[in-house]
């Protein structure tokens, strides 16, 4: 079977980092996060999504941008950037 086309690699984690909120990891702050809780519904990174997993799969569901995107419904995708407005940041 053929591979997807390069350029939907990638797509997910795009269309999310639109929204300023998404372009750094909600945790620490890391430059274009990869990583998702589809529950929390937060934008992390590699780092973060590491202790994300180790609290379990009941605390914090979490899936990749870029490997994950039969995970990435427009419905789930809307609810992440609109949440993101939603809740205040923290930075740091
Ligand atoms: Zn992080």
């Amino acid at each position: 079977r053929a591979a997807r086309p390069a350029q939907h690699e990638g797509a997910v984690a795009r269309r999310l980092w639109v929204n300023p909120a998404n372009k750094v990891c909600a945790d620490c702050g890391a430059a274009s996060p990869e990583w998702a809780s589809v529950n929390l519904l937060v934008v992390i990174c590699d780092a973060c999504a590491g202790q994300h997993r180790s609290l379990g799969i009941n605390v914090s569901k979490v899936r990749s941008l870029k490997m994950d995107s039969k995970v990435w419904t427009n419905p789930l995708i809307q609810m992440e950037n609109v949440a993101l407005r939603a809740v205040p940041v923290l930075w740091p």
